[in-house]
């Protein structure tokens, strides 16, 4: 399998190259030449696959650089350490089926494809000789499955950035109380937006970005949609056994990965099966806009209940364009120029098309804390404020003669604070996250300064 730029301007790569790549040279993002194909027969085969047996099968199909072997072992490690044997189980609640994909080292959806992208990374560099140093900005929960998915690596150190003090505190020492030798934890004084900036002009440094061999970990990075597919066609082959052949799935969403991986599943399966996709957004409403509107344009984040949903641009949304303009790169560039320089971008020609594809509602914080409410009376089952609008949305736009599943993206102990908003008690904790507050932590508190940043990493980077 090769992989293309949504721009359409470099020779087709390979697998390897691809998740080593991350962003594409002239600025696109990289998808497979073209999504396999799977048969009803292959899917009857597929139907006695355990969660890794899937996973391993699923990455084959996409890459022909990493022996097959090599794949299954590499998965196995990836879920390890995951506390559920099934990696994501499903559970039928209130007439929904809720898609537990929390059940990873830091209780958060990401762990599924992080941990998977931490071995790729590790492969990769074994086969070269070579090494590298991620560097990343984190507002909560992409810095600590990040670090989990690389703690330990051989060849690889990482700097997480996270700002001091606005970060959850679970959040803030689910990250700095890994100590393994390769993990820095940076604690700036000051925004996200000051340490995100920070990382942006590092990587824009090429001289100090090649020296380093500086890795991003973001959520372009196709292995990471990849691992992502998994989980769609597991749960939808647990359907299909009880006879369920038009399946829906109900997303919350933010840079538009997981629900981009959703319509990869759809596209690979037999028509139908994955009938449509819910784009569940909270008050930060942009692709609700663009499937309703056709509007996709950026306004201003709002922080809400749901913070890894607060965004304004959705950095997986390129490929879903893509596919729009009939894989044409030369539109997609037009189209990504145009919003780069106006904010903004009128797809309104397209909605009949896009209706075809996703359903869309935005659920306010008042319907968040209410759904985990309602829920949590009448299933005695509690949602994250991020499942929540999910399941919120699959209520206000599900059909109902079919099931829908809805992703549960973390776990609710990661979020107590919309828990206890909602019910008047706080989760209990699991035990990934009990005592932690007694735990031996190792964080660095800097000043958002860039210049001290960039030596602190020339100080303690693999070179
Ligand atoms: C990252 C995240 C999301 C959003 O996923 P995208 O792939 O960015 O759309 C939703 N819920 C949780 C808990 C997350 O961490």
């Amino acid at each position: 399998m090769k992989y293309i730029s949504t721009r359409g301007e470099i020779e087709p790569i390979g697998f390897c190259d691809a998740v080593m790549m991350g962003l594409a040279r002239d600025g696109g993002l990289l998808l497979p030449s073209a999504i396999p194909q799977i048969s009803e027969t292959l899917l009857d085969t597929w139907q006695r696959l355990t969660y890794q047996q899937l996973a391993t099968e699923i990455l084959d199909l996409f890459n022909d650089d990493i022996p097959k072997h090599i794949l299954e072992d590499m998965v196995e490690r990836s879920y390890a350490s995951f506390d559920h044997p099934h990696v994501t189980p499903m559970t039928e609640k209130g007439g929904l089926y809720i898609l537990e994909l929390f059940h990873g080292p830091t209780l958060a959806f990401k762990d599924v494809a992080l941990q998977l992208l931490g071995n790729l990374f590790e492969y990769q560099l074994a086969q070269k000789g070579g090494f590298m140093n991620i560097l990343g900005a984190t507002s909560g929960d992409t810095g600590s499955a990040a670090i989990y998915g690389v703690r330990g690596k051989k060849g690889i150190n990482i700097f997480i950035l996270h700002p001091h003090g606005r970060t959850s505190p679970i959040q803030a020492l689910q990250m700095t109380t890994v100590l393994d030798p390769n993990v820095f934890n940076v604690a700036v004084k000051g925004t996200f937006d000051d340490a995100q900036s920070i990382v942006k002009s590092l990587f824009s440094d090429l001289p100090f970005k090649d020296a380093y061999h500086l890795g991003a970990i973001n959520s372009i990075n196709w292995a990471r949609v990849l691992a992502q597919v998994v989980y769609y066609v597991y749960s939808y082959l647990k359907l299909r056994k009880l006879g369920h052949k038009h399946v829906d799935y109900s997303v919350p969403t933010g840079n538009f990965g997981d629900i981009f991986a959703g319509y990869v599943a759809r596209k690979m399966l037999p028509q139908g099966c994955i009938h449509t996709l819910i784009l569940a957004t909270n008050a930060n409403d942009l692709l609700t806009r663009f499937v309703l509107h056709g509007d996709y344009s950026k306004g201003t984040v709002q922080a809400t209940s749901s913070p890894s949903m607060d965004i304004q641009i959705a950095s997986n949304f390129e490929r879903y364009l893509y596919y729009l303009r009939d894989e044409d790169g030369s539109r997609v560039k037009a189209d990504m120029e145009q919003f780069t320089a106006t904010g903004t971008l009128d797809l309104s020609g397209l909605t009949e098309r896009v209706a075809g594809d996703f359903r869309s509602t935005s659920v306010s914080e008042e319907q968040t804390v209410e759904t985990i409410r309602s829920f949590y009376e009448q299933e005695k089952y509690l949602l994250d404020p991020h499942t929540a609008v999910g399941v919120k949305a699959a209520w206000d736009c599900r059909d109902a003669d079919r099931p829908v599943v809805c992703l549960a993206t973390a776990h609710p102990a990661k979020f107590g604070q919309a828990v206890l908003q909602a019910i008047g008690k706080e989760p209990e904790l699991p035990v990934a996250l009990k005592g932690l507050a007694e735990k031996e932590s190792r964080c660095s508190v800097m000043e958002a300064d860039e210049a001290s940043i960039r030596s602190y990493i020339e100080a303690n980077a693999i070179q």
